[in-house]
């Protein structure tokens, strides 16, 4: 079987001229755009291009981009100051704190400071509890693009075998619980899962978030199983074989002869992060102005 492959630019493409269209509509009734603020601490150059990406993408669909930017030696003092300025600021509607900060800072801490109505990234304690609980709230950008794409698949959720390999608050959390609202049953692997192998390959639905190269081999493969890789690693063209040096944590090659459907990388989850954050940040400003969809 050779796998349809899940254009995840395309389905991207669409939600952001979606958000587009909504945002016009938006600033009519409300008498102004939404707006979306980044908070870099430090100087990490790829959380650098993220924040970039996302500024730009802003720009795009209409929104206003906050670009806010401490020093490296920057205290948490400061960084939740920062926090607490865009939080009562009337003209951003969300506000995201770009994750990994520097490592003697309490990157869950500072993000627990941000208003949970503002909090785009959905990964506030309370927005986390509020997914835990089935109760509406923001949702974490990645799982939610996931979602998408498995809509995009047409698979049917309800009681689904849905195997999710990784278990950060990030995303692999987030992801079981959203799967689960829709009725799948899901198991939750991680790195003490005791034969990975063999839970994968129950798997009507398998999404790896891992961050180990290639990990899942077509032999991890139920046939005719929608995979959707979210890993993003970095290796050189050599090793990729491809020129941009990234690869995901599917060995894409075997898998897609065995899966019905497939996301490559890139270009399959990737491009969705940031379409669900503007669709996150339009949803926080219609809720902050009281304007329905
Ligand atoms: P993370 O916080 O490092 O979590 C990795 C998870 O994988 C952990 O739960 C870990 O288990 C598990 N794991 C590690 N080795 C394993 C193994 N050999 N077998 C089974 N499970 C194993 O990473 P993350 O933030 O969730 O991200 C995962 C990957 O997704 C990374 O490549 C990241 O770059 C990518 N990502 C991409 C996007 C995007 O927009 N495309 C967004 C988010 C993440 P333990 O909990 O037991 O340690």
């Amino acid at each position: 079987m050779s796998a349809r492959i899940i254009d995840g630019k395309a389905i991207a493409a669409r939600v952001r001229a979606e958000v587009a269209r909504e945002v016009e509509v938006f600033t009519q009734r409300a008498g102004r755009p939404p707006g979306l603020a980044t908070v870099l601490v430090g100087e990490d150059p790829a959380s650098a291009v993220y924040v970039g990406g996302k500024q730009r993408a802003c720009l795009e669909v209409g929104m206003v981009p906050f670009d806010r930017r401490l020093g490296a030696e920057a205290s948490f003092q400061e960084v939740a100051e920062e926090l607490h300025s865009l939080n009562a600021d009337e003209a951003v509607s969300g506000v995201l704190l770009q994750l990994p900060v520097p490592e003697r800072l309490d990157g869950g801490a500072l993000t627990a400071t941000i208003n949970p109505d503002k909090d785009v990234d959905g990964l506030t304690p309370v927005n986390a509890g509020l997914l835990s609980l089935g109760r509406p709230g923001l949702r974490p950008c990645t799982p939610l693009g996931v979602m998408e794409l498995l809509a995009d698949t047409g698979v049917p959720l309800e009681g689904a075998e849905a195997v999710v390999v990784g278990r950060s608050n990030l995303f692999g959390k987030p992801m079981a619980q959203l799967l689960l609202a829709e009725n799948a049953t899901v198991t939750v692997c991680h790195s003490r899962t005791r034969d990975l192998r063999a839970e994968c390959a129950r798997a009507d639905v398998l999404i790896a978030a891992v961050g180990r190269p290639r990990l899942i081999e077509g032999d991890f493969v139920k046939p005719g199983a929608v995979v959707i890789d979210v890993g993003m690693n970095r290796l050189t063209p050599e090793q990729a074989g491809n020129t941009s040096g990234l690869v995901g944590d599917v060995n894409f090659e075997g898998v897609s002869e065995i899966a019905s459907a497939i996301t490559p990388v890139p270009g399959g989850v990737g491009p969705m992060t940031i379409a669900l954050l503007l669709r996150n940040t339009l949803h926080a400003a219609r809720l902050q102005v009281r304007i329905e969809a």
